[in-house]
């Protein structure tokens, strides 16, 4: 196969060469057409001067004799200070009356039926007669008139179109000799892009990411291209860097369990235990392997892939049981910690989405708000039209959230006091997942030491008709 810049260059070549070719051999072409023109006109005036002189002296009647033959050399001569002309005179019958000397077209049939003022191209073959010029052609016009017939050869123009012939192959090899290297300049300019695209894209599969495609002016189609792969190549950078880190922190939170469980393992088994103090350490593990477990679920379904497929098996879900379900669910738990849970609900909403999933949300967001609220607080949860969407507030009386935190806590792992939560730290970013998935948003709003306010809007069930 061969490469885009020899074909481009072939092209760009044979190309300029076929137009010059064509444009070269159009103005020869004129250039013969006027020539021929010209010579015509002037031959004729001279054919018809020596039917004139001839006529005069009797011809064809009469032989041409010398003072004759000298008065029509003599009036060629003045014409003709290039020696390039030649005349013959014949009768209608064919019969050759009288020839100059420079007339060196010989005078057979062919020449001989030519039709009247015609311009015929003759070839006298190489080394044309004495002091006659190199070149091999003649223009022979022939003429008849008043029964004679006169021929007129004219080597000197001829000589020009033999020029403009010759000035076609030179410039041809002209113009393969520039086209190439010109092709190739050009072929060089047009892919420099390409090169700049393959050099980056060797570095980003070094494991380069920060790769981009450097480019100085170009053309608006390449740039818009060539921003496009940046563009793709930083985002390919950002999620690598975001797996990483995801892995990192994965790696990092799963140890700390682990640890823990081998720490308690490794004081039980340090000397000989009463069955009480095995039955403590074994709940304490228990606790730790369902943290783990815990952890190592939600990992799997942030991992999972949302998007289309998951969208495809949304059902319309009904709000009002699934808050009322979700809060059954942590009544046990809100009771322990001395918490009341007040519903607060409207009628009707609907969304398009996983039930489960949604109650998934939602249970991490009202748990929140009870694990992060002080005994005797109440938890409000409001289910309300906004805008057209669906509107679910939890609202607590707890510690709050300083106003730096508020992003980050949708972060993975992201604990606010890591010493005092329970959790895993990716509740928040299970519940940014999952409502995202479903086209919404959360927001949240605190004030610390006073409560926080999570805020999930999610886009209405489309109305059946
Ligand atoms: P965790 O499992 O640790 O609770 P989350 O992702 O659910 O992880 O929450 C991240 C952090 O956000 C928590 O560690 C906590 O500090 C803070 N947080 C979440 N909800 C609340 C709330 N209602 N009140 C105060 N802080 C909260």
């Amino acid at each position: 196969m061969r490469s885009l810049q020899f074909r481009m260059t072939s092209w760009i070549a044979l190309g300029s060469l076929a137009v010059i070719t064509v444009v070269l051999l159009v103005l020869n072409l004129y250039g013969m057409h006027r020539i021929t023109q010209q010579s015509k006109k002037y031959l004729r005036g001279i054919a018809s001067s020596i039917t004139e002189v001839a006529a005069a002296a009797g011809a064809p009647a009469q032989p041409i004799g010398p003072a004759v033959a000298a008065t029509i050399e003599e009036h060629i001569a003045f014409i003709d200070r290039e020696g390039s002309l030649g005349a013959a005179i014949l009768a209608a019958d064919g019969r050759v009356l009288y020839r100059t000397r420079r007339f060196d077209v010989p005078i057979d049939d062919g020449i001989r039926r030519g039709s009247r003022s015609r311009l015929i191209l003759h070839s006298t073959g190489s080394g044309g007669a004495g002091p006659a010029p190199s070149s091999v052609w003649r223009f022979v016009f022939r003429q008849e008139d008043r029964g004679l017939v006169v021929f007129v050869s004219d080597a000197h123009h001829f000589e020009l179109v033999e020029r403009l012939t010759e000035g076609i192959g030179v410039a041809l090899l002209a113009v393969i000799l520039l086209s190439l290297p010109a092709g190739y300049l050009i072929s060089r300019r047009l892919l420099r892009p390409f090169h700049a695209i393959d050099q980056a894209a060797a570095r980003v599969r070094k494991g380069d990411l920060g790769a981009r495609i450097s480019l100085g002016a170009g053309s608006p189609e390449i740039r818009r291209m060539i921003d496009a792969l940046n563009d793709t190549f930083a985002e390919l950078e950002s999620s690598f860097g975001r797996i990483q880190q995801f892995s990192a922190d994965a790696a990092h939170e799963l140890n700390t369990p682990l640890t823990v469980l081998r720490g308690s393992l490794e004081v039980a088994l340090a000397r000989e235990r009463t069955l009480e103090e095995y039955q403590i350490v074994l709940a304490e593990m228990l606790d730790e392997i369902i943290r783990l477990s815990r952890m190592v679920h939600d990992l799997l379904l942030l991992a999972s892939p949302g998007g289309a497929d998951r969208r495809a098996q949304f059902r319309t879900v009904d709000i009002v049981p699934l808050v009322a379900a979700t809060a059954e669910r942590l009544g046990m738990i809100a009771e322990a910690a001395g918490i009341r849970l007040a519903l607060n609900q409207t009628a009707g909403l609907q969304v398009a989405g996983d039930g489960p999933l949604l109650q998934r949300a939602l249970y991490n967001i009202m748990h929140n708000a009870i694990r992060y609220s002080p005994m005797n607080t109440v938890v409000t949860v409001t289910t309300t039209w906004d805008n057209g969407a669906v509107a679910i507030e939890i609202n607590d009386q707890g510690i709050g959230i300083p106003k730096d935190q508020r992003e980050r806590i949708f972060e993975r792992f992201y604990r606010l006091d890591p010493s005092r939560a329970t959790g895993t730290g990716l509740g928040l970013s299970m519940v940014k997942w999952i409502v995202e998935l479903h086209g919404g948003r959360v927001e949240v709003e605190s004030e610390p030491g006073r409560g926080a306010r999570f805020r999930v809007i999610l886009p209405a069930a489309p109305r059946l008709p």
